[in-house]
C-alpha cells in the first residue's frame, strides 16, 4: 500500500505562490524606491507613488483676503511703447503653484502673483493637442496655427509675418533672451522662418540678418541636439567673424556683455556639462538687453525666455521646477522695477506649454512635507497662466488663445497690417 505521501500537485502550488510573493514584494519594494510603467498593449499600468518636497507651513493658516495688488485693471486708453514678453517654457499652473507654495507657503509671494490681470491660455499646436515649443512660438510670434516643429511657417508653406518684423517695420528696436541655445524653438519662431527647427545653421544665419538689435542665448557648440549638426558647429566656431560682418558685438560673459555697444551677439556655455539652462541668471540678462533696446528711444519688443522650467518638468525634477521658477520671478521683479515707473511698457508673463503635468497632491502643515505628482514627463496641453503688468494688460485678462499674444500686441502697438500672411 503506497504510504500517505504529499499529493504531488503541492510543490508546484507551493512554488508558484511563492513566486507571487517574491514578484509582489519586488514591486512594492520598487514602488517606493522608484516610480514604475508597465504597459501591457494599450493599457498602462503605472505607480501612483508622489514625491516629497519641504514647504513653509504656516503655524495659523489665513485666507489671502484679496486680490494682491488691484483687482483687475481698467483700460485706461494708455497704449505701450514697449512691450517685454517673458515666457517660462513648459511653465504650466502647476509648475507656478507648486514653486508658490514650496518657497512661501500656502499663501503664495511670487512678484507674478501682484499682476494686476491675470489669464489662463490655450496652447494647441496646428496638427495636435499637445504642442512643442516651435508651434506655440510660431502662434505667440505671428497669430497663427502651425504644425509643430514648424518656426513661423504655416501648413502650407507660406510664412506669416512676425511680430518682430513689424515692429521693426514700424520703426522699433526688438531683441531675444534665453536660457535655452540662441537658435532653439522659441527664440528662433520670434527672429526667424524656418520650416523645421532643427535647420540650426539656417536659423543662426537668418537670425543674424534679421535686424533684431539683441541677441543672447546659449552657444549651443557642446549641445547633444547640436553637437552632430556640422554645419552649425561649423558657423559656431567661426561665430566672432559671423557676428562681426553683421554688425554685432560677440561675447561671452556678462562683463563683455556690459562692455558691449548697442548691438549685441552673446553666446553663453551651459551651466553644466551637457545641461539645458545656460549662462547666467535671466535677471543681468534682461536688464542688459533692456539697457540697449531702449537707449533708441523708439520702443521696443523683447522676449525674454527661460528654459529651465521646462527641462525641469521633463526631468520630472521639482526641486529644479522650484529654482527655475524663482528664476524667472525674480527677472520679472526686475523687469517692472523699469518698466513700472515709466508707465509705458507692457510686460506679460507666460508659458508656451506645460511641461509635467505636476501638482501638489499632500501637504499636512504639522509635518510641513508636501507630496508632488508628475502626469508626464513630456509636454501636456494644459492652459497655462498669463500674468499681465502694464498699459494694455487688460486685455489679457480670461482665456486667451496663444495666437491672442500675436495679435493682441500688435493692435496695441498700432502694428498696420499685423497679423499678416502672403498669399
Ligand atoms: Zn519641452
Amino acid at each position: 500500500m503506497p504510504s500517505p505521501s504529499r499529493p504531488p500537485w503541492r510543490p508546484v502550488l507551493q512554488g508558484a505562490l511563492l513566486g507571487l510573493g517574491v514578484v509582489a514584494a519586488a514591486a512594492l519594494v520598487a514602488s517606493v524606491v522608484a516610480p514604475w510603467e508597465v504597459a501591457v498593449g494599450n493599457l498602462v499600468l503605472r505607480s501612483q507613488r508622489g514625491v516629497e518636497h519641504p514647504f513653509p507651513a504656516p503655524a495659523d493658516p489665513q485666507p489671502i483676503a484679496a486680490s494682491r495688488r488691484v483687482p483687475g485693471a481698467p483700460d485706461d486708453g494708455v497704449r505701450p511703447v514697449n512691450v517685454v514678453l517673458v515666457i517660462g517654457d513648459g511653465m504650466g499652473v502647476g509648475q507656478v503653484s507648486t514653486a508658490s507654495a514650496l518657497l512661501h507657503g500656502p499663501a503664495g509671494g511670487l512678484v507674478l502673483e501682484t499682476a494686476p490681470v491675470t489669464g489662463l491660455m490655450t496652447t494647441y499646436a496646428g496638427d495636435i493637442l499637445v504642442t512643442d515649443s516651435a508651434a506655440s512660438a510660431t502662434a505667440m510670434a505671428t497669430g497663427f496655427k502651425a504644425p509643430k516643429k514648424a518656426l513661423s511657417v504655416l501648413a502650407d508653406g507660406r510664412a506669416p509675418a512676425t511680430l518682430f518684423e513689424a515692429a521693426r517695420a514700424a520703426g522699433m528696436a526688438t531683441g531675444v533672451v534665453t536660457t535655452s541655445g540662441l537658435v532653439d524653438a522659441t527664440p528662433a519662431g520670434f527672429t526667424v522662418h524656418a520650416e523645421k527647427r532643427d535647420h540650426h545653421a539656417e536659423i543662426l544665419g537668418d537670425m543674424l540678418a534679421s535686424g533684431s538689435e539683441v541677441l543672447i542665448g546659449g552657444d549651443w557648440s557642446a549641445y547633444p541636439k547640436a553637437l552632430d549638426d556640422a554645419e552649425l558647429q561649423d558657423m559656431l566656431a567661426r561665430i566672432d567673424r559671423l557676428g562681426a560682418d553683421a554688425g554685432y558685438s560677440v561675447v561671452r560673459d556678462l562683463s563683455g556683455l556690459d562692455r558691449a555697444g548697442p548691438r549685441v551677439l552673446a553666446l553663453f556655455p551651459p551651466r553644466r556639462s551637457g545641461g539645458d539652462a545656460h549662462g547666467p541668471p535671466l535677471t543681468g540678462l534682461a536688464a542688459a538687453a533692456i539697457d540697449r533696446l531702449a537707449a533708441g528711444d523708439r520702443g521696443f519688443v523683447l522676449l525674454v525666455e527661460s528654459e529651465v522650467t521646462d527641462g525641469a518638468g521633463h526631468h520630472n525634477d521639482v526641486a529644479e521646477v522650484v529654482d527655475a521658477v524663482a528664476e524667472l520671478d525674480a527677472a520679472v521683479a526686475s523687469i517692472l522695477a523699469w518698466a513700472e515707473p515709466r508707465g509705458d511698457t507692457l510686460v506679460i508673463v507666460t508659458a508656451d506649454h506645460d511641461t509635467g503635468g505636476l501638482g501638489i497632491v499632500d501637504g499636512a502643515y504639522d509635518d510641513a512635507v508636501a507630496e508632488v505628482r508628475w502626469a508626464t514627463d513630456g509636454h501636456t496641453a494644459q492652459w497655462v497662466p498669463v500674468f499681465a503688468f502694464g498699459p494694455g494688460a487688460h486685455r489679457f485678462g480670461g482665456v486667451v488663445d496663444n495666437t491672442g499674444i500675436a495679435r493682441i500686441v500688435g493692435d496695441l502697438l498700432g502694428l498696420e497690417g499685423f497679423p499678416s500672411v502672403a498669399p
